[in-house]
């Protein structure tokens, strides 16, 4: 059923294509065919003016060549004002066809968030109640029963995490989102990240480095900025394998604050380095992909870097992998 779901709106696209071609041939068809008939009845007219002159009169040549520039100025006007309708046409018809582009292309994203939702809320959940009935109908050791614990509290927490970023999407959205704005030490919220991190990748680790002695302060809300910090480094993990190096770094640079996250994992192709910031918008197809996700962690972090009037983006690391800059102003 889901793989129809996918496909369906490929159909639909496909149909609407068709009929928006043929729509716009039709238009242009009609609109040389309309060219060809006023050229036509121009050539009568003339033909009819000439015929009724009178090659005795005196002035029968400036007779003449007023019914020939009469003709003349006819096809001049016909094919300017054609030239100029052509032309709203095609921009209109480009106009159209993009935003229905768009907006097929928004629907598939949609559709394919919400098969990831329900796939990523469905899994700890599940994981989570077996985990509570093996303890509920056996009796197990302290040691036994602490690794069930454990592993039903980072299911939860992957859930947390989860629903924090639907919510707080939909809320951005509606622009309902309050941000705080106090002084946060960009240095002093990564333990806390570290940690978080740790219990869901305990294989892996991340390097940090930046200046002491330079002031990495900036003006927002303590949250989203460790949202926005905590997102770039699990995108790291989860796109790269075990053997990939990740690091985190910042530092001043004259009125703003620079942050990366570089990994040397598989990297961002060219083509999609602007897309993976949209809603939804995650890279390959819904069937080869095999990492967990919604489309909407990218897609946060431009929204709180975008609030806090900065910028954000994807460069190649050297020789392989993705470093994802954020720079901040500082006041
Ligand atoms: P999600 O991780 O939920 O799919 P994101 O918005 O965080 O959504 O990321 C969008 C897409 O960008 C991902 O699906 C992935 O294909 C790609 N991506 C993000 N970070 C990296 C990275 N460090 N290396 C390779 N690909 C990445």
């Amino acid at each position: 059923l889901a793989e129809r779901r996918y496909i369906a709106p490929k159909k639909k696209l496909l149909w609407i294509t068709f009929f928006y071609w043929v729509l716009l041939l039709y238009i242009i068809a009609a609109l040389v065919w309309w060219f060809i008939a006023l050229n036509k009845q121009a050539d009568i007219m003339t033909a009819l003016r000439i015929s009724q002159l009178d090659s005795n009169m005196p002035d029968y040549d400036k007779q003449l060549a007023e019914a020939q520039d009469f003709k003349k100025r006819k096809v001049a006007q016909y094919l300017g004002e054609g030239a100029i309708f052509l032309l709203l046409i095609l921009v209109g018809a480009v106009f159209v066809f993009r935003a229905f582009r768009n907006q097929i292309r928004f629907a598939q994203q949609q559709q394919n968030f919400m098969m990831a939702v329900t796939h990523e809320l469905k899994t700890p959940i599940a994981a989570t109640r077996l985990n509570l009935e093996t303890l509920k109908k056996r009796k197990l050791d302290e040691e036994k029963q602490k690794i069930l614990i454990n592993s039903a509290i980072q299911e939860t927490d992957r859930l947390n995490d989860l629903t924090n970023n639907i919510l707080l999407a939909s809320r951005m959205e509606g622009g309902k989102q309050q941000f705080q704005s106090e002084w946060v030490d960009m240095p002093s919220i990564i333990p806390e990240i570290e940690r978080q991190l740790k219990v869901r990748y305990p294989n892996r680790n991340f390097e940090v480095a930046f200046e002491t002695s330079q002031d990495l302060k900036v003006k927002g809300d303590d949250l989203m900025i460790r949202i926005l910090i905590s997102n770039l480094l699990d995108n790291a993990i989860k796109y790269t394998d075990e053997t990939a190096k990740i690091k985190l770094g910042m530092h001043r640079e004259n009125t703003f604050i620079s942050i990366y996250v570089a990994d040397t994992g598989p990297g961002i192709p060219a083509e999609e380095k602007d897309k993976i910031f949209e809603k939804f918008y995650r890279m390959g197809s819904e069937k080869n992909r095999t990492t967990k996700g919604t489309g909407l962690g990218l897609y946060l972090c431009r929204k709180i870097v975008d609030g806090l009037r900065g910028k954000i983006w994807v460069e190649d690391n050297f020789p392989n992998g993705a470093v994802f800059k954020v720079q901040i102003p500082k006041t």
